[in-house]
């Protein structure tokens, strides 16, 4: 079996942050979204909301309890005792670097690395499986990066060209079968 590097966002592949995130503007603001309601990556767009409500939200969401995906630290644990090295690329802005530091010490989440930034591009240099549920960055790294795998949700399902995962097992059998071809 290789060792691979292995890179994975944050946020809509670990943590489940529009979860966390939709109740806390259905209880302030009467609606009732779901993440079905979450059709693009533009929170924005996708609420009706201005991107000076949609930054307030996300900024006490970060501050706020915030659930892992399912399977998703068996999965990393799993994928980490295989001998592959996890890099966490993560948009989150300078202001969340310590509220995701104590996050991911909480979570118990298994990482080597933890990158913050944009573009992440240049942070994903010698990745060689990289994770991501943004369309758009994913776009940006199809010929940075040989193996791309699109967290399934409602607000990626335009994206055709990247191989596409519903959930935790069948990105770790995914990546370990990448690992047993010799390739
Ligand atoms: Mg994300």
């Amino acid at each position: 079996m290789r060792r691979l590097s292995l890179g994975f966002d944050i946020d809509g592949v670990i943590a489940n942050f529009v979860d966390a995130l939709l109740p806390r503007i259905n209880s302030e603001r009467g609606t009732s979204f779901t993440e079905l309601d979450v059709h693009t990556y533009q929170l924005d767009v996708s609420l009706g909301l201005s991107p000076d409500q949609i930054e307030k939200y996300i900024g006490e969401t970060l501050q706020a309890v915030i659930h892992p995906l399912p399977g998703a630290i068996e999965g990393l644990t799993n994928l980490r005792a295989q001998g592959h090295s996890i890099a966490l690329v993560t948009s989150r802005r300078a202001q969340g670097i310590e509220v995701t530091q104590r996050w991911l010490e909480e979570t118990g989440v298994p990482h080597d690395q933890l990158l913050f930034g944009l573009p992440k591009r240049e942070l994903v240099v010698g990745i060689e499986v990289f994770v991501d549920d943004d369309p758009r960055i994913l776009l940006e790294l199809v010929d940075s990066v040989r193996h791309l795998f699109v967290f399934d949700h409602p607000w990626n399902r335009e994206l055709e060209t990247v191989h596409r995962v519903a959930h935790w097992r069948e990105l770790t059998d995914a990546i370990t079968s990448l690992a047993k071809d010799p390739g």
